[in-house]
């Protein structure tokens, strides 16, 4: 049996080729990755940029502030809400997550 992923831009199901007809986009390495439980290196790599960015914009303000994914979890939303409602950013290019399988979504 395969598993079906839904595309994380448009949630359209994604083909057996683990591709998104609408988007235009191959997720094959994402999918394989998902299967793992992990995300691919350059996805973490992004969060890692996205994460890092707030850190020291919170260290503008507090410099002797100390690493807490609370506190940087808050600017992480307020940034990416910003980006996305008015610089058209992509939620999942900003911060991707593991692709979600079509059982686990509720249509
Ligand atoms: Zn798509």
């Amino acid at each position: 049996m395969t598993e079906k992923f839904i595309c994380p831009y448009c949630e359209v199901l994604l083909t057996a080729k683990y591709y998104c007809v609408s988007c235009k986009k191959d997720f094959s390495i994402e999918v394989e990755h998902t299967k793992e439980g992990m995300l691919p290196e350059y996805q973490i790599a992004q969060q890692d940029y996205i994460d890092n960015a707030c850190f020291n914009f919170l260290k503008e303000f507090v410099p002797t502030c100390n690493w807490d994914i609370a506190q940087i979890s808050i600017i992480r939303d307020a940034i990416i809400s910003v980006l996305i409602t008015f610089h058209s950013k992509k939620e999942y290019d900003l911060y991707p997550w593991l692709l979600e399988l079509k059982d686990t979504v509720s249509i």
